[in-house]
C-alpha cells in the first residue's frame, strides 16, 4: 500500500493524519535514531523519548501561544475523564459552576459535573434541538460561580462557537473537536482541554492546558493521578506517559508549525467548509444543514437528503469513490463530514463533486 491509495477519510474521531507523519513513524518504526529499538520499546526515561516529550511540549506552547503563566498536561482517560478532573481540580465543594448544555459533549460535562459539585445550566440549547450556539448576552452565569465550562465545537450536533463568548466570568473549554484550528484568547480562559484523536494525533492523549494559580485555590482534589499539579511539576511525567500518541502528535505540531501555525489552519478549516456548505446551499434545498447559519461547525459538517433511504444509498455509494465515514452519528442520523486539520481540501471537493453528481442522478 502507497499514499495513493490512501481514502478520503472523513471520520469524527480518530481522523485523518497527515501523510507525512505517518511515513515518518513508519521510517522509524524498527530503528528510532540509531537507538535499535522504536520510541514504544523505549523506556520512558531514556534521553531519546526525553527529547521526543519535552519538544511536543515546547511545539504545543508556541503553535498554540500558550502564556508563560499556564502548564500543558498531557494525560490520558480522554476529554470524558476531564467532565470529573475538572470540578475535582478547581472547585472546592461549596463553589459553584455554570455549563453551557450546547449538546452531547456539553450536556455530558453538564451531568458527570453535578456528581460532583453544584453544577448548573447556564444555558440550554434543547428549545432549539440544539442546532445553535447561544449568544454571549444569553448566557445566565450565577454570581459567585467560580468558570463557565463552554465546549466551543459540538462534535456531534455540528454546531461550533463561532467567537469565545465574552463574559466576566473564567471559562473552561472543551476544544477537543476543534483544538488548534484557530487560535485561542487565553485571557478568558483558566483552563482548556481535548483529546488528541479529532485534530492532533492517535488517541490515548488528552491534553490540558491550564493557569497555574488555580494550584493554589483550595481543592478537593483526591490526590495522586488526579491531581493536576502533580502532573504540572512533573513535566506530565509523574507516571509513564501515553508516549506513542504524544510522538506522533509531536510530529503533526512540527508538520502544523512548518505550513504556517494556526492562522494557515484556520484558512484551511474555512476552504474546506466553504466547500461542503456551498454545495449544500447550491442544492435547492435538496441537501440540508440542519444548523443555523451563524452556528455551523467548521470541522464536523452535517445534513440530510430528502429522505433516509437517499441517505443510505449516498453513503454506500460515496464509498465506491473512496469517500468513507460519512454515517452521521448514531444518535442523529443523516450524513456527518468531519473536515479536521490534516483533512486536505481535494478530499472537501471531491466529496462536493459526488454530491453534486447523486444529486443530478436522483434528485
Ligand atoms: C470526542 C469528544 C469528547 C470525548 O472524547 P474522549 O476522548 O472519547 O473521551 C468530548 N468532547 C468533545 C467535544 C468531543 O468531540
Amino acid at each position: 500500500m502507497n499514499s495513493s491509495s490512501r481514502v478520503h477519510n472523513f471520520s469524527a474521531g480518530p481522523c485523518t493524519l497527515p501523510v507525512p507523519v505517518l511515513e515518518a513513524v513508519q521510517n522509524e518504526m524498527l530503528n528510532f535514531e540509531n537507538s535499535g529499538m522504536s520510541i514504544i520499546e523505549s523506556s520512558h526515561r531514556a534521553p531519546e523519548y526525553d527529547s521526543v516529550h519535552m519538544s511536543a511540549l515546547s511545539d504545543f506552547r508556541s503553535l498554540a501561544g500558550v502564556p508563560d503563566d499556564f502548564a500543558i498536561l498531557f494525560l490520558q482517560g480522554g476529554a470524558s475523564l476531564q467532565f470529573t478532573q475538572i470540578p475535582l481540580n478547581l472547585l472546592s465543594v461549596d463553589e459553584k459552576a455554570g455549563y453551557l448544555n450546547t449538546g452531547t459533549w456539553g450536556g455530558k460535562a453538564l451531568s458527570d459535573a453535578k456528581l460532583m459539585c453544584s453544577a448548573y445550566e447556564a444555558w440550554s440549547g434543547a428549545d432549539s434541538n440544539f442546532s445553535r450556539m447561544p449568544d454571549a448576552s444569553e448566557i445566565e452565569v450565577k454570581e459567585g460561580s467560580r468558570f463557565l465550562h463552554i465546549t466551543t465545537n459540538e462534535t456531534i450536533g455540528g454546531i461550533q462557537l463561532p467567537k469565545y463568548p465574552k463574559i466576566d466570568f473564567p471559562m473552561v473549554a472543551d476544544m477537543s473537536s476543534d483544538f488548534l484550528s484557530r487560535s485561542i484568547d487565553w485571557e478568558c480562559f483558566d483552563l482548556v482541554y481535548g483529546g488528541a484523536q479529532k485534530n492532533l494525533g492517535p488517541s490515548g492523549l488528552t491534553i490540558v492546558v491550564v493557569r497555574e494559580e488555580i494550584f493554589e485555590r483550595s481543592s478537593q482534589v483526591a490526590g495522586g493521578y488526579l491531581d493536576y499539579q502533580i502532573h504540572a511539576k512533573a513535566d506530565s511525567m509523574a507516571n509513564t506517559p501515553p508516549m506513542f500518541p504524544i510522538y506522533v502528535m509531536g510530529k503533526v505540531l512540527k508538520w502544523m508549525i512548518e505550513a504556517g501555525g494556526l492562522p494557515e489552519f484556520e484558512k484551511r478549516a474555512h476552504e474546506r467548509a466553504s466547500v461542503l456548505y456551498d454545495t449544500i446551499d447550491n442544492s435547492g434545498g435538496w441537501y440540508q444543514c440542519p444548523v443555523d447559519a451563524n452556528s455551523r461547525s467548521l470541522m464536523n459538517i452535517v445534513f440530510r437528503l430528502p429522505n433516509e433511504d437517499l441517505e443510505k444509498k449516498f453513503i454506500t455509494e460515496a464509498s465506491d469513490f473512496d469517500l468513507v465515514n460519512l454515517k452521521g452519528h448514531r444518535s442523529v442520523g443523516g450524513v456527518r463530514a468531519s473536515v479536521y486539520n490534516a483533512l486536505p481540501l481535494e478530499s472537501a471537493q471531491s466529496l462536493a463533486d459526488f454530491m453534486t453528481s447523486f444529486q443530478q442522478q436522483n434528485g
